[in-house]
């Protein structure tokens, strides 16, 4: 039976312990030890990672009776005792993270009478669900006053084993799901609670608990909240983030939400007006290509332009207002990449489709339509030019 020296110890970082079985877990060497300082994947906190005798640990499980260590490569067999590890960076925070939740859960019943039904652990994310939904900001803020008023009380957090039978008088936050003795966790007079997972000593070393946003699930609301290391990082990447934002728009910090919103409602004002300039554009450039559009007898008027240098959704808006005009064929191009956009009035019955399929064929592009209105595009504006020289003849064409 491996003897779990966290317990006893969570600060303990380092170890020697005798090998007592060797395994293959998932095609990964894994050792289980007479004693360690590795805690196993577990009550909602992931497992430690570190070494053994230099080899890298990549997971730790709990079997019950022997927690196994499973390793990154082989331990040597002479290796029968070995020292461990474990990650102080890692295990630090994973201390933190679950003091602080039991700290934030405790919170929430004082303040909103909301029940942690679950918590979730990761090296990115802390959570947990309680059973209330429509919890307001004023209420999450009630909760994380709170949470941090009892950081600053720095109240001791201890862990003892007590029998069922004492269970009853020990008004638990929440009741444990397993029989038998039972390992407590008690936050001073605020908070105690069944748990299996390391902590720090006293709550001053939770450091800032931080909300940071509340979603519903279903009849529960989960809280995604950060403590200590990963609060400090939290802020110090927003702090960062808002310098950096005021620098860029040469204001101070606390006036950003106004040049932002000020700055939005401009953007709007010109993007309509620039809308409003493009059609009227557009509307004179039609009727300055009717004017100079040759004249001849019965056949269609044939209007032929390029526009390189205008949006490609001008230039079809171009095309589509000269469809409007009676006996009229327009062949136009234009757009950031070459494009054909070809249109014909009602009464005209060539297809645009066939002309922009000739055209593309002719000049070398591709596109298609049919009826009054057909695209195309080509790789290059040399190759435009070329369609447009062609319009006339294959217009001319079409029509026989
Ligand atoms: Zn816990």
């Amino acid at each position: 039976m491996t003897i779990r020296l966290y317990y006893d110890n969570a600060y303990q970082t380092d170890f020697t312990a005798d090998v007592v079985a060797r395994a293959e877990i998932n095609g990964q060497p894994a050792v289980a030890l007479d004693r360690t300082a590795f805690y196993p994947t577990g009550g909602g906190q992931p497992s430690d990672t570190g070494t053994l005798n230099g080899v890298p640990v990549v997971d730790v499980r709990d079997e019950g009776d022997l927690i196994w260590h499973v390793l990154a490569g082989l331990l040597p067999l002479d290796d029968t005792t070995v020292r461990g590890e474990i990650d102080w960076s890692r295990r630090w925070d994973h201390m933190q993270n679950h003091s602080g939740q039991h700290i934030l859960s405790q919170s929430f019943i004082e303040t909103h009478d909301a029940l942690t039904v679950a918590w979730h652990l990761s090296d990115t994310s802390l959570t947990i669900d309680l059973n209330r939904i429509g919890l307001s900001d004023e209420a999450l803020a009630d909760a994380e006053r709170l949470a941090n008023l009892v950081v600053q009380r720095n109240l001791p957090i201890t862990a003892r084993i007590v029998s069922e039978d004492e269970l009853p008088a020990l008004a638990l936050r929440k009741q444990p799901a397993i029989d038998g003795p039972l390992r407590l966790v008690e936050i001073g007079d605020f908070d105690r609670v069944a748990c299996s997972g390391t902590h720090v000593a006293a709550t001053a070393q939770v450091g800032l608990i931080k909300l940071l946003r509340a979603e519903r699930r279903g009849q529960e609301t989960r809280i995604h909240f950060v403590c200590g290391g990963r609060a400090r990082a939290d802020y110090e990447r927003k702090h960062d983030l808002t310098r950096r934002l005021a620098l860029r728009f040469g204001c101070a910090e606390d006036d950003l939400d106004t040049v932002v919103e000020r700055m939005h409602e401009q953007a709007n004002a010109n993007y309509k007006a620039l809308k409003e300039a493009q059609t009227a554009l557009v509307e004179a450039e039609a009727q300055r290509l009717l004017a100079t559009a040759a004249r001849n007898g019965s056949e269609p008027h044939l209007i032929v332009a390029q526009y390189p240098g205008w949006q490609s959704e001008q230039v079809k808006q171009l095309a589509l207002i000269l469809r409007g005009f009676p006996g009229t064929v327009t062949v136009l191009t234009g757009g950031a990449a070459p494009q054909l956009f070809v249109a014909r009035s009602e009464d005209v019955s060539i297809d645009a489709g066939q002309l922009v399929r000739a055209l593309v064929a002719a000049a070398g592009g591709k596109g298609g339509g049919r009826g009054d209105y057909a695209q195309g595009a080509f790789p290059d504006w040399e190759r435009a030019a070329q369609a447009l020289a062609l319009a006339a003849d294959v217009v001319a064409d079409a029509r026989n």
